[in-house]
């Protein structure tokens, strides 16, 4: 039998100490890549981890060695009392990073409390600078809602503000030298994510899906990149900017470079299941155990076993895809 380490370490000596919690699986967009399958069902509010359960585990698993916690969905934003929520969360002691992932279209609404509550870093889902298209993506008329977030986040001093785009061909693989060229105007790291084929049941996976390698072609042919120093918390992303630009240009490829061999995440599912490998179906239930009385220390290895059968890496290909049961919005991206 494996030995439990104090810590969140693996069975490939992978140090977990970034955990992801995704707070709810509802959101206000449809976005075409996310949940394309729009029947699929919601939970129901008792399966969906309170507040304060969230909380008990942090409790629990910041001693184990998280230090890094990015709250993700369906859309955070979209969850009463999320800024109470991310108040209680960012004065823990151990916690050395709370952040947010958002599709912005609440930011602005929230930004004052979001800022109050102690997060200074904002990643924020925008894949179309122009407004139809958006709405062709996301199921809603909300571009403007995002670009006024973003602008009033850059005001009140939030840094860095990573916009993501999801590329796809023919549909915003057009858009790719304006998202590049917005970092001259503004200071926001634009990051272009490879398409990643999950919870769809359609055939045009390997259509839509593009490398960076040749996103990277079509920027540089354009402007040559420059590469900017790794600094020790940098993640997946790999950095560029061009010479005199505010921002920066980062690449996540998830598929055609996987960084799996420096995965240092877990993931916590608004049903509360902890899911090693964000492309692995492989889940472990924490919500039934927390909810049936379970003691800490139980609760603890919970977490350790779960650390310990995250896989050496993912299987995912363009070909190959999850299947239908992974909805990224439940997953949390
Ligand atoms: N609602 C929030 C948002 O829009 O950022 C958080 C949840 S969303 C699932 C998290 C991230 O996952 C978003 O940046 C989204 O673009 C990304 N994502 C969702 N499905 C994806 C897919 N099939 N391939 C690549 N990225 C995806």
């Amino acid at each position: 039998m494996t030995s439990l380490k104090p810590h969140l370490v693996d069975t490939y000596n992978r140090h977990l100490n970034y955990l992801r919690v995704s707070i709810t699986d509802r959101c206000n967009l449809s976005c075409i890549y996310c949940k394309p399958d729009r029947c699929v069902p919601k939970l129901e509010h008792k399966d969906i981890l309170s507040y304060e359960e969230i909380l008990r585990l942090m409790d629990i698993v910041i001693p184990l060695g998280i230090t890094k916690v990015r709250l993700t969905g369906g859309e955070p934003l979209v969850r009463q009392g999320v800024c109470d929520f991310i108040s209680r969360l960012a004065v823990l002691d151990g916690l050395k990073d709370v952040s947010l992932t958002t599709n912005g279209i609440f930011l602005k609404d929230k930004l004052k409390r979001i800022k109050e509550a102690g997060i200074r870093r904002l990643n924020v889902s925008l894949d179309s600078l122009d407004p139809k298209k958006y709405e062709q993506i996301t199921g809603v008329d909300g571009f403007q809602k995002v670009w006024e977030g973003l602008e009033m986040a850059r005001e009140m001093g939030f840094d860095p503000i990573k916009v993501n785009v999801v590329v796809m061909r023919s549909i915003n693989d057009n858009e790719l030298l304006d998202f590049a060229r917005l970092t001259f105007q503004y200071p926001y790291h634009v990051r272009f994510i490879e398409y990643m084929p999950i919870g769809v049941n359609e055939s045009d996976h390997f259509f839509k899906y593009m490398p960076t390698s040749l996103l990277q072609e079509k920027i540089n042919a354009y402007r040559k990149l420059i590469p900017v120093p790794r600094g020790p918390n940098d993640g997946p992303s790999q950095r560029f900017r061009f010479e005199k630009s505010l921002g920066e240009i980062g690449f996540i490829s998830p598929m055609s470079h996987h960084f799996c061999r420096t995965c240092n995440r877990l993931r916590l599912t608004a049903s509360g299941k902890l899911r090693p490998c964000l492309l692995s179906n492989r889940e472990i239930d924490i919500r039934g155990p927390l909810r049936s009385g379970a003691s800490d220390h139980e609760l603890a290895d919970i977490f350790r076993k779960a650390a310990l059968s995250k896989e050496a890496e993912h299987h995912l290909t363009p070909e190959h895809p999850l299947g239908k049961i992974s909805q990224m919005s439940s997953i949390g991206g």
